[in-house]
Formats: C-alpha cells, structure tokens, sequence
C-alpha cells in the first residue's frame, strides 16, 4: 500500500511510512460485525498474543451494533472504548458530510497502548502524543451514502448486501509483538535502516530522547530508508519517474530523500546502494524487487545524480529569494519564486512549502497555481519560441501562404520558386556554389516531420540545377535547402524532382517502424508507449517505453513478426478521416501529439493502424527485408532499437555472410552457419565494428602463436564455432602469457647468482649488482633485490626489468655509502626519466616505473656519470 498523504508524517511519528504492507480482507459473505469483530479479537489476543488489557477500541457514534458486540458479546471493557465521529470512523472518511457519495460504512479501530501505566484515557483516537497506535480498522461497509450533507442532514440507505473491509498494518503489529516504540525500529526495516545509516556514516541511535539532536538525525534516515523501499517497490511495480502522475510521486520522492541525504551531509549519490537492503529484507517475499534489482538502482542513481545538479543552486535560490521577502517584510513566501523554482531548477513545491513554513513565511499558493495553470496552458498549445536568424522566408511567410504537398504519390512535378534567399537575404539571382533556401507553389518535397527526414533530390530551371539537400517546415510553409550544382539559379518555373531511390528507402524505413511498433505492443504488451523515432533512408531509430533490455529471445521474435506481416503482403492504404472515425478503428495515436479533427490513417491489413503524415510503400513486402541493428537504453525507462529495412538490411546480410566467413577461415574452420550470431557475440566481446572484426581476429590469432613460441608450445585451435574457438583462443592466450612470464622470472632470479659474482666498482670504491631482468614484475624484482641486499654488506644494487610493457626500477645503497651522500631516492629521481618515467623512495630504498625497456641498458651504463654528477666519488679518488 503505497499513501502519499502521509509523506510529511513519515519520519514524524514513530507509525507511518509511504509504502507499508497492510494485511487487508475483503470479502462478501454471510458474516459481518459479530463475527468480523470476534475473529480480529481471537487472532490478536490469541495468535499473536497480545495483552488484551492494552488494548483500546472506537466506534462510531452511530453504531450501538458494534458498540454492543464489543461491550457485551465480547465482554470488552467500557471504560477502554469510545465512540468517533466520521471524520474518524467512516470509510470514505467523512463521506456523510462531504462526500464521495456511494457505499460506505462504519469503522471500527483497535489501538495499542504503549503506556499502560499512563492516566485511564477513553480516547486514543485524538492522542498527539503517540502513546497509542491503532494497529487495525474493521470497516463494515452497509450504507449508501446518496447524498451528501444538505441543511445539515444526510441520508444513509442501507446497501442490499454488506461487506466487510479491514486492514491492519504489518509494521504496526511488528512494532507490538517486538517491544518497540517505533516502526523504524523492527527488524526488517532495521535492515534498510541500518544500511542507511552505515553509507551516511551518520549512527542511528535506539531510544534517543524526543528532541534530542541524535533523533532529528534519526529520522532523517528513517524516511530516506522509508522511501527507498517505497520507491524500490515503485519501480519493480513498473512506476518510473516523470514529471506527471505516479511517476511524479517517484521523482518527488527520491527527491525528499536526496534533500533528507544532504541534511545528513552527504553530497554523492548513495540511495542506489540502499536497494541492497531493501532487497535483502523483502526478496524474499517480493521476488519482483529481486528482478528489478538492476533497473531500480539504475534509476536511484541517475535520478539523484540529475537531482543533485540542480539542488545546490535551488537552495541557493531559495535562500536568496526568502531573505529578499523578509527584508521586505512579507507575510508570505512568493508564488512566482516558488513556480521559478520548480519549472527552472526541478525543485520539488513540497520542498518549498517546507523550507518556507520552517522560516515563518507560508507559500503564496494560490499565487503558485496561478503561475502553474498558465504555464500547462501554455506549454500544451504554445509555440516555441523562434530562434532563428534573419529570414526573407520568414518575413513573407504571410504573403507565401501554404506550400501544397503532392509528393505522396508524385516525386517530380512542375513547380515555381517564389521566394529565393541566401544567407537570410532575398536573392534574384544564385550562381554555382550558391547555398540557397526557397519556396515552391507546390511541392513533391517531404519536409521533416513525424520523424521522418526531409526529402532529398534537385529542382531544374532553365540553364541552372539546385541540389536539394533537405527540407523543413515552418508552420504550413515548405523550406527547400539546397546548392546551387549547375547554371545560376533564378526564382522562375523548375521542375522538382526528388530523388526516387532514397525516397523509397525513406518510405521502406517508414512502413516497417509501423510494424515495429505493433510488434513491440504484441510482445512487450500493450504498455509499450512509442516515445520518439527517426527515419532515414538509410535506417530508423524508435524509442519506446520499457523497462529492461528486450532478449534475444523477444528480439528474434520481434523480427518474425514483422518478417510475417511483410511476407503477407499486405496493401498499405492511407486515409483521410475525422479523428473520431480513426479513434473508432483502433489506430495508434502517438502519446502526446497533437492532432487536427482530419487525420490521416495508414493501414497495413491486420498488423498495424496508426495516425501517420509521413511517406510509405503501397504494400507491405516493397520493404524487402528488417533487422535489429541494436537495442539500447537511452535514459532510465526508456529503451532504443535501431533497424534497417530493403536493401540496407540485405547488404548488412551480405557484408555479415562476407566477415564470419574471413573470420572462419582464420580460425580454421570452413564455415559459419550462423554469421549474424557470431558478429553479435564478436562485437560485444572485443568492443569494435563488425568490420573491425577480421583484423582483431587475426591479431588475437597471431598473438597467441608468438606467445606459444615464447613458452615453447604449439598453438592449436580448439573449438566446434567460431565464438568458441575465440574464447579458447583468448584463454590459451591467457595461460601461455603466464607460462612464458613464469620461465622467463624463474630465469632471470636465478641469474641474480651471477649477479652476485659480478661486482663492478664505480665511483672509485662502489660496488654496483646491476642487472635487467626481463619477465620480471615488480614483485619478483623486489625479492630480487632483497637477496643482494641481504648477501652484500656493502652494495649499490640497480635492478631494471620489464613485464607486461612495464619497466619497473629498483635502487638500493647499504648504509655507509649513504653517509657519504649516495641516496637511493636521488639517484632513481635521476635514472627514472631515462626509462621514460618517475620515481622516489627513501635513501636507502627507492623504485621507479617507467615505459621504455629498451633504454635499460643505457641506464645500467650511466649510473657511473650520475654518481659523479651527485658527487658522491670517493675512495681511489
Ligand atoms: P492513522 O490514523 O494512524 O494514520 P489510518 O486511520 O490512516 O491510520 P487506515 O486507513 O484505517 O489507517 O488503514 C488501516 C491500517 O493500515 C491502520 O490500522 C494501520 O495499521 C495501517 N496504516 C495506515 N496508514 C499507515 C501508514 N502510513 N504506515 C503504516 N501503516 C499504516
Ligand atoms: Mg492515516
């Protein structure tokens, strides 16, 4: 049960939350209060073993029944009862007086008593102080409420049949039996609790007094807890954030919770890792929470993160604004700073009305309302705002009129430039190379729209051609933007001619997004909203609703359907008709969109109907041929499949077949039965195209081969499919890397012997153990170095040595060269860029990484000249 009126009570009082679990019973049957009453009284004095003399009950003022099965049937005590008005006591609540009309009924509550010892009280019902909790309301609905109160005076009828309807809170009832004074405190919401209270850092104290500093925190994380599992159960019921309806309710409260999380002083995103816990208290239970793990966190964080980016600037502003009204004396808090607030920076109106009542000023609402009406007003029939430069176009736009469309069915006609601009300016005459935009009288020109792209093509007049390269709207007016290729252009008769090939391509791409959308509805069910698309000559891009990644499985499907519906050759008819008309037919409108009282309907048979402007084949097999290219997530909630149709999707097939084959044969095989597969599953292990894909192969393939060499093995290929043969190919890389790197440390520590016999002196009495160990990670050429430290008293060891295209560097000095001014940490400081790197460390023990091995040698070799250089020469000299 998820009760956003009681959002600013959670935290407050130790009893509610915003989602709870309420044990609910329903039912029509031939038992009501008697026996209704009885059973609530048997499970909780005799299942759950509640103390029946801590326990209070209300009635309605009305209802001597239920007064009467209490007191005598069930002998419980008159003193410990009392009857409430219907403000309290009636389900709607207060119905009789206010409304809703309709079937209603008495109440009948049963509350807890935490202080038993506390003064006799007959009224727990009207108790500020949370000594008791009502733990259960019996509703037993019988009325017929057909009016609302009149001259003070209602009318009641009683209902042909009753019912019963009662709800006791889980949390409620836990907080009794465990002995706890708060919700917070039971033991599944102690799990959320404490997780919150770990990645805030900020310690949940049990018991603290009322008031005290400890318990403002504590409810802090007691509602960022309470939200995160409101909202984790939000999302898994399919509920995502917007700025509308339920979804606002998600957003709203991540929000809070975010606000709660800086109070804490916290300022990176941390709810997402709440969902952990909330998983590990109710997975089990809800498995949906366990399913939805991924997206709820997904959605945690990229909500906060968006939230966090205003908010600070938002507080800002708040504060601003509020000290300016109390300068000003005001009495309240401005509607217009409030509406600013929210419409600019997302910052949620209840968190205004909060920030201002905890200042003393309340929130102008009406004033805020005001501002809000307006502004739904505006954005529903608004323009935007025009940004555009200068523009003779636009300016005669009134004069021009209307550009008539004909290019649904004719792509070349005889047409006359009206108005020719370049570069803003009107112009008589554009000679070659001339970038120029004009309008037609009529055209066979699509402009963009609907999320189809603009038409491409030419437009010939006598002794000058225009390439068309695209084509807008503005309003009613059709823009042609093109160059001048041949001749110099006038504003005289042409013929517009759009270029057939890509507008069929267009059209293809167009019909089968139609398709695509009915077969989503089909799969992912009907909830599926199309939220934008594209449509290219080339390919087409749809984004829709959903809420996880559509599988394999789903996307093969997907492709069936629609390979059905172009195979059933459907004749594709587009109509004009009133909006009510193709309402009655079940055509698809797009969510959100605008649309006149004549629209035109394009239907393909049985598989799809939708409300469409846009270009389209005349039936249903002109589109050849549809594949996935991919399907993505573009936001959280919102998913984007890519696709090509005709001959785009058979030359994909084509350069498919021709890349698996190349990658076989690499591999030893003679074929690949599954080409589109096998790039799906390469693509995604290496991360490049599919035509980077032979060359990557063939890399990983020689790769493994030299490093066979290294370790003294032969490769051999191993596997049924390519895919498999790839990955084994990456592991007997894996372990002959290893192999190669093991024998090439076993050698190179088993040189350090000779390193030991083969001092050299430098700097007159220093005895140098260098050497370069190839293979050698910096681990091994540690313990190396350690084993000359520790068999030479007196030594100045450089070591080098490079694995895995790391150079790695060690210098140790014994003790008393160090008296004499030899410092490790100096002497690296000075070798290190020689490798191409840096490195420090104390004077008897320094390391550097580098990048370049080959200059190794010359390292070993100008340790001499550095020493002089440090001016630390001593003995013979
Ligand atoms: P209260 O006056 O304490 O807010 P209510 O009268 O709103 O309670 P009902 O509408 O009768 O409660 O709901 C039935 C039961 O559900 C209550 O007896 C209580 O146990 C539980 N309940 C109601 N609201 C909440 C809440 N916000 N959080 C937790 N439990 C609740
Ligand atoms: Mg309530």
């Amino acid at each position: 049960c998820i009760r956003t009126n009681d959002i600013l009570n959670v935290g407050r009082t130790p009893r509610h939350h915003t989602f709870f679990e309420m044990l609910g019973n329903f039912s029509f049957n031939d038992y009501f209060k008697k026996e209704t009453i009885a059973w609530a009284w048997e499970f909780l004095t005799e299942v759950l073993s509640l103390d029946a003399s801590r326990l209070y009950v209300t009635v309605n003022h009305r209802d001597d029944e239920a007064w009467d099965i209490w007191e005598k049937d069930m002998g419980f005590p008159a003193e410990r009862m009392c009857r409430l008005g219907d403000d309290d006591n009636f389900w709607p609540a207060s119905a009789p007086t206010d409304g809703p009309t309709g079937p209603g009924g008495n109440c009948s509550e049963i509350f807890w008593d935490f202080e038993p010892d506390g003064p006799a009280d007959k009224n727990p019902g009207n108790d500020e102080s949370n000594r008791f909790v009502e733990i259960w309301n019996l509703v037993f609905p019988q009325f017929n409420v057909t009016e609302p109160m009149v001259d003070g005076r209602y009318t009641l009828e009683d209902l042909g049949r009753t019912n019963i309807d009662t709800g006791s809170g889980l949390e409620r009832l836990a907080c009794v039996i465990q002995g706890k004074r708060n919700n917070f405190d039971i033991d599944l919401l102690q799990i959320i609790v404490q997780k919150v209270a770990s990645l805030t850092d900020v310690p949940y104290v049990m018991d603290a007094a009322a008031d005290s500093p400890e318990e403002v925190q504590n409810s802090l994380i007691r509602r960022v807890a309470d939200h995160a599992r409101a909202v984790t159960f939000c999302i898994a019921d399919g509920a995502l954030p917007s700025n509308t309806g339920r979804g606002y309710i998600v957003r709203r409260l991540i929000r809070r919770a975010t606000l709660d999380l800086n109070k804490l002083g916290v300022s990176e995103c941390l709810m997402h890792q709440v969902v952990e816990a909330v998983v590990e208290a109710m997975g089990e239970a809800y498995p949906e929470i366990v399913q939805r793990r991924d997206l709820a966190e997904q959605i945690f964080l990229s909500e906060e993160q968006s939230f966090r980016r205003t908010l600070g600037r938002g507080l800002e502003l708040f504060a601003r604004a509020m000290t300016r009204h109390q300068q000003q004396g005001a009495s309240t808090f401005s509607g217009d700073d409030a509406f600013e607030l929210f419409t600019t920076y997302g910052f949620p109106i209840e968190v205004t009305v909060e920030l201002a009542e905890a200042e003393g000023l309340p929130l102008d609402e009406a004033r805020f309302q005001a501002r809000m009406d307006e502004f739904a007003e505006i954005s529903k029939g608004g323009k935007q705002i025009e940004v555009f430069q200068a523009s003779a176009l636009r300016d005669a736009k009134p004069q021009l009129g209307a550009t008539t469309f004909v290019g649904y069915d004719q792509l070349e006609v005889p047409a006359t430039i009206r108005l020719m601009e370049a570069q803003g300016e009107e112009i008589s005459e554009a000679p070659v190379g001339t970038a120029v935009r004009f309008a037609l009288d009529q055209t066979p020109f699509y402009a963009e729209s609907g999320g189809q792209v603009g038409d491409s093509g030419q437009v010939q007049g006598e002794g000058f051609t225009i390439r068309i390269d695209d084509v807008q709207k503005d309003d009613d007016l059709v823009i042609h933007h093109g160059v001048v290729i041949e001749g110099t252009a006038r504003p005289t008769a042409v013929s517009a001619q759009v270029d057939e090939g890509t507008r069929r391509a267009t059209a293809r791409h167009h019909s089968v997004t139609h398709l695509l959308h009915s077969a989503l509805g089909h799969y992912l069910g009907d909830q599926v909203e199309q939220q934008g698309s594209k449509v290219e000559p080339n390919g087409l891009r749809f984004d829709f609703t959903h809420d996880a990644a559509l599988s394999d499985e789903q996307a093969v499907q997907v492709e069936e359907w629609i390979a059905q519906a172009i195979a059933a050759e459907h004749d594709v008819s587009c109509k004009e008709m009133a909006i009510a008309d193709a309402k009655g037919l079940g055509a698809k409108a797009l969510f959100g969109e605008k649309y006149g009282d004549v629209v035109r309907v394009v239907t393909m048979g049985d598989a799809s109907i939708e409300l469409c402007g846009g270009c389209h084949v005349t039936n249903t097999n002109d589109i050849g041929s549809f594949r996935i290219v991919r399907e993505e997530a573009i936001s959280a909630g919102v998913r984007r499949i890519q696709a090509v149709a005709g001959e785009v999707a058979l030359s994909l097939a084509q350069r498919e077949d021709a890349i698996a084959a190349q990658i076989a044969g690499l591999l030893a095989l003679s074929e690949d039965p599954t080409p589109r597969a096998t790039i799906a599953a390469l693509t995604q292990t290496f991360k490049v195209t599919a035509e980077e894909l032979p060359a990557r192969v063939a890399q990983q393939v020689d790769q493994a081969k030299a490093l066979a060499i290294i370790a003294g093995e032969t490769l051999t290929l191993t596997g049924d499919t390519v895919v498999e043969r790839v990955r084994i190919l990456g592991d007997e890389a894996k372990r002959l890397r290893k192999l190669g790197e093991q024998q090439a440390a076993a050698k190179a520590l088993a040189a350090i012997d000779e390193v030991l016999d083969n001092e050299q002196i430098v700097a007159g009495d220093v005895p140098l153990y260098s050497a370069i160990l190839p293979g050698v990670d910096g681990k091994s050429l540690r313990q190396a170095a350690e084993r000359i430290m520790a068999a030479k008293e007196r030594h100045l060891v450089v070591l080098g040595a490079h694995a895995d295209g790391k150079v790695s560097l060690i210098v140790a000095v014994s003790k008393d060269l160090i008296g004499r001014g030899l410092k490790a940490g100096e002497l690296v400081g000075r070798l290190a860029p020689l490798i191409g790197g840096r490195g420090g460390g104390k004077p008897n023990f320094a390391q550097a990484g580098g990048k370049d091995a080959a200059a190794l040698p010359d390292l070993i070799a100008a340790i001499p000249e550095q020493l002089e250089a440090l001016g630390c020469v001593g003995g013979a000299s």
